[in-house]
């Protein structure tokens, strides 16, 4: 009987009737009011902390994610986020006083923090449930109603959000549309006042070429080949331990932020290379695709692509760590891969997976012109302890953001934006920059009837045009 249940659809009429509520919303004002938005922030604190079990479950269902990563990364992180919100939102949403100019003496000038209206946040299967609520608590904080499209590729975690956000949060306002390519296309097609994207750069070509239709103003939080360059001055445990959790401790690789490849200079890579396979072996075992510590690689299509980038002949004699592939498992052990030929596959295209390839190098500042020579990372990432060598890193490359000495732990920071740059994206948001990411500031100028000067009204004679 089943199969004769009729199947909802999400179509553009849907889409198109969920807008029109939420506008609704919107112009009743309710979103806009300090009381509303903290009542929200806290609805989606209380909803992470009483279904902690459901989301760990969710999260080893879609990705074998192991449930320490799923507690610190997705649901510490975005508790973290409520809590600054909470923290600061009053502070946030005070209009700021300006200088005016003499020129229109007497006056005074604000910036009115103003929310943008109704918002879409469409969202990547890799942390489902922080990429998904750290948008959508920043477009909360900022007064706006929200729509979440989370990702069909984590399915799971996409029912259980939309069920959990129906239950806990004000559904006049907080919609989650489920769905694939119709349901994002259908949603798209709509006049958004932001879009948010994460994901990747082909369809956040889509997702800009959509809102472009209607001005529409996007962030896209997007990926690339992330560089962690290692000199030889570091503490070499401490720099391969870090490594190794910032790529395979980070959801098996497939973290926008992860290590993509390292560059060290030839004198230097036997021995980061042993330390590599030391700490690896301390960390998942001698039998690391058994390992419970790491994720497994999402579905079968990520699996074919990230062995396809193993399989190809210009690194069939690179691999020297790892290698072993158990597709049944979704499994492919941490392997590393060294002097990979920079036309490969593996260097053409971001991994987003267990393979780590090291490049080396005569001179460390050679990596410069490497990195610089391809599209602009997401993070860019320094193991050294050399003073000059650390400024001109950060002064000559160009990322979204930058690590010296550890991988990933920028992004934790409240007071730093996180974004890309270039084919890494564009916007940010975290703490303060994600309020920002979903408010106009509006420019206020008063004024009263005073100095009324005459010169500025026509007609405009020769004497007020000699003034
Ligand atoms: P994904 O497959 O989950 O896609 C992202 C979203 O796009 C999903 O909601 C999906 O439904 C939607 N989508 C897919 N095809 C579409 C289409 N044709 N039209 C409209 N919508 C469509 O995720 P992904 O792209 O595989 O994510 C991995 C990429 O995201 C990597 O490049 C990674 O670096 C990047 N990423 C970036 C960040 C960041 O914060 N900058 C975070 C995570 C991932």
């Amino acid at each position: 009987m089943e199969s004769l249940q009729k199947k909802v659809v999400f179509d553009g009429e849907a889409a198109s009737m969920v807008m029109k509520e939420l506008r609704g919303s919107f112009r009743s004002g309710k979103t806009r009011s300090y009381e509303w938005r903290v009542s929200q922030v806290k609805a989606l604190l209380k909803m992470v902390t009483d279904n902690e079990k459901q989301i760990i479950d969710a999260l080893l269902s879609d990705l074998a994610k192991p449930p320490l990563e799923t507690v610190v990364y997705e649901i510490g992180m975005f508790k973290n986020s409520c809590e600054v919100i909470l923290k600061e939102l009053k502070q946030w949403m005070k209009p700021e006083k300006v200088k005016t100019s003499i020129s229109t003496f007497p006056s005074s000038a604000e910036i009115v923090p103003e929310p943008l209206g109704v918002v879409l946040v469409i969202s990547a299967w890799n942390y489902p449930i922080l990429l998904s609520l750290d948008p959508v608590v920043g477009a909360i904080a900022a007064g706006n109603a929200v729509v979440l499209k989370p990702s069909e590729i984590a399915p799971a975690t996409s029912s259980l959000m939309a069920k959990l956000l129906a239950e806990y949060m004000d559904n006049s306002c907080v919609r989650v549309v489920e769905g694939a390519v119709d349901e994002t296309s259908a949603l798209l097609d709509q006049k958004w006042d932001k879009i948010f994207y994460t994901g990747n750069g082909r369809v956040g070509r889509i997702v800009m070429t959509a809102a472009a239709k209607h001005l529409t103003p996007v962030v896209l939080e997007l990926g690339g080949k992330c560089p962690a360059v290692v000199d030889s001055d570091v503490n070499l445990q401490v720099a391969a331990r870090r490594l190794i959790s910032g790529k395979w401790g980070l959801n098996n690789g497939q973290a926008c932020v992860s290590p993509d490849y390292v560059i060290t200079t030839k004198d230097f890579a036997p021995k980061l290379v042993e330390s590599l396979k030391t700490e690896l072996e301390n960390f998942f075992g001698k039998n690391p695709l058994e390992s419970k510590d790491i994720s497994r690689i999402v579905n079968h299509n990520h699996f074919a692509r990230v062995a396809k980038l193993l399989d190809d002949e210009k690194v069939s004699d690179k691999i020297i760590h790892g290698g072993e592939k158990d597709e049944s498992k979704l499994r492919i052990s941490p392997t590393l891969l060294l002097d990979v030929p920079h036309d490969s596959l593996i260097m053409g295209e971001e991994i987003f997976g267990p393979l780590l390839p090291i490049i080396t190098v005569n001179k460390l500042e050679e990596s410069f012109d490497l990195i610089n020579s391809r599209t602009k990372p997401l993070a860019a990432y320094i193991f050294t302890n050399n003073k000059k060598l650390k400024e001109q890193f950060v002064k000559n490359v160009s990322a979204g953001g930058m690590l010296v000495n550890d991988i990933a732990l920028h992004l934790i920071v409240p007071t730093l934006p996180f974004g890309g740059v270039g084919d890494s994206g564009t916007g940010s948001y975290h703490g303060r920059f994600s309020f920002e990411a979903f408010t106009h500031k509006k420019a206020v100028l008063y004024r009263g009837f005073g100095g009324d000067a005459s010169l500025r009204y026509p007609p405009y004679t020769e004497t007020k045009q000699r003034v």
